[in-house]
């Protein structure tokens, strides 16, 4: 069955990508400044994606015309992770596909997630799996207070009740349609850092520096780089991102998000995506290589080039919030900076909450960028 073929693959070959969002949009745009072809799979035909495409297969993601058409590819990835784990499986048999179904399936599932982490011999937040009624009970007591997340599905904060006890326990479990659930105890977070990794194989394997991760509504605002945390705190997360990539044996780009708790500063896993990442954005401008080079290296079979960051930056995203009733916003803001890089994703609909762009900021120190970005952000209103 093993019809594979390992060796590298080099520009022209076409390229795979399951999802089209701004994340598949980005990835196409590194792969065709590279010399690859791109196929994308995408049921909108209005995909971000699309317009850097050279073939766009405009269907649902189990559709079998379709992924028979992407297994033709030289190698097949994917930008999101709620992507059908069997469809991942299914394109594994005839070319070569990373990350492997098998990853995506787990960071699909909160309660296998948390499973592998500490399998891998990192800590969680204590937790426990909420899946019948009989689970609301007594033993949920040291977990409160506490947050309820739905298993699968959740994104942006969505899927997740914070609860204070039994009773509302029991409440949120059923607002949330009584599916199985993950409840978290709730940790006093001093800040949140995500680490990307690239890893080829425990050989091949690289971390760029972690980002310092600000939301705003459950959505990602701001990632300030370097996080500001101690050199040693920093490097420890980079090491916890690789020993969970290690017991994946992950191939391709993992990010993993950590709490940093309490006035220890433990560090603790929360989650992790199976592809670039939001806060891996500013890769493009502010690094040696991008979180998206890295992606078609890794498929293609290439080590992970240099990670270095080159200069502190901050990433800050625009969500169609920022659009007037009429109208764009003041770009101008962005645009007239000196050391800013703007990315709109090309999308038609700026509506609240979606991600319609982001920019990344560039100056002398983390803080600074921060605080141009935060100027430059307020002034695009
Ligand atoms: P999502 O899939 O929506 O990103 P997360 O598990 O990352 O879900 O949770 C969203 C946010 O909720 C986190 O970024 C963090 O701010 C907060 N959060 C999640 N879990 C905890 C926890 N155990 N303790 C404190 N805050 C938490
Ligand atoms: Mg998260």
């Amino acid at each position: 069955m093993n019809s594979v073929n390992k060796a590298v693959i080099l520009p022209p070959a076409m390229l795979g990508i399951l999802g089209g969002g701004q994340l598949g949009r980005m990835f196409a745009m590194a792969a065709k400044r590279m010399g690859y072809r791109v196929m994308v799979l995408d049921p909108d035909a209005q995909a971000p994606a699309a317009a850097f495409a050279d073939v766009h297969l405009c269907a649902a993601y189990d559709d079998v015309a379709a992924l028979a058409a992407l297994s033709e590819c030289a190698a097949v990835t994917t930008e999101f992770e709620n992507v059908n784990a069997d469809s991942m499986l299914w394109l594994a048999q005839s070319t070569r596909v990373s990350p492997s179904g098998h990853s995506v399936a787990i960071a699909q599932d909160r309660e296998q997630e948390k499973a592998w982490i500490g399998k891998a011999g990192l800590p969680t937040a204590p937790y426990k799996v909420i899946a019948a009624a009989d689970d609301v009970c007594a033993d949920c007591e040291a977990l409160f207070p506490g947050i309820l997340k739905t298993a699968t599905l959740g994104y942006d904060g969505k899927g997740q009740v914070r609860v204070r006890n039994q009773a509302e326990l029991a409440q949120a479990w059923a607002d949330l349609g009584k599916v199985r659930c993950v409840l978290e105890k709730m940790l006093d977070l001093r800040s949140e850092i995500s680490v990307i990794v690239c890893r080829l194989n425990s050989a091949q394997m690289a971390c760029f520096a972690p980002a310092e991760n600000q939301h705003i509504d459950g959505i990602l605002a701001y990632s300030i780089v370097p996080a500001r945390l101690p050199e040693a705190l920093q490097q420890q997360a980079q090491q916890l991102a690789c020993r969970l990539a290690d017991a994946l044996d992950y191939v391709g780009v993992l990010a993993v998000e950590m709490f940093v708790v309490g006035e220890e500063m433990q560090l603790v896993v929360n989650e992790m995506a199976p592809r670039p990442h939001n806060s891996g954005h500013h890769t493009l401008d502010a690094c040696v290589t991008s979180q998206f080079d890295q992606q078609v290296r890794l498929m293609c079979g290439l080590p992970p080039a240099d990670t270095t960051l080159l200069s502190p930056c901050c990433m800050a995203n625009i969500l169609g919030d920022v659009w007037p009733a009429q109208g764009e916003p003041n770009w101008l803001a962005i645009l007239q900076q000196q050391a800013a890089h703007l990315h709109l994703y090309g999308k038609q609909e700026a509506r609240v909450g979606r991600k319609m762009g982001h920019f990344t900021q560039l100056a002398t120190s983390a803080d600074a960028a921060f605080d141009l970005a935060k100027a430059s952000h307020a002034a695009l209103k």
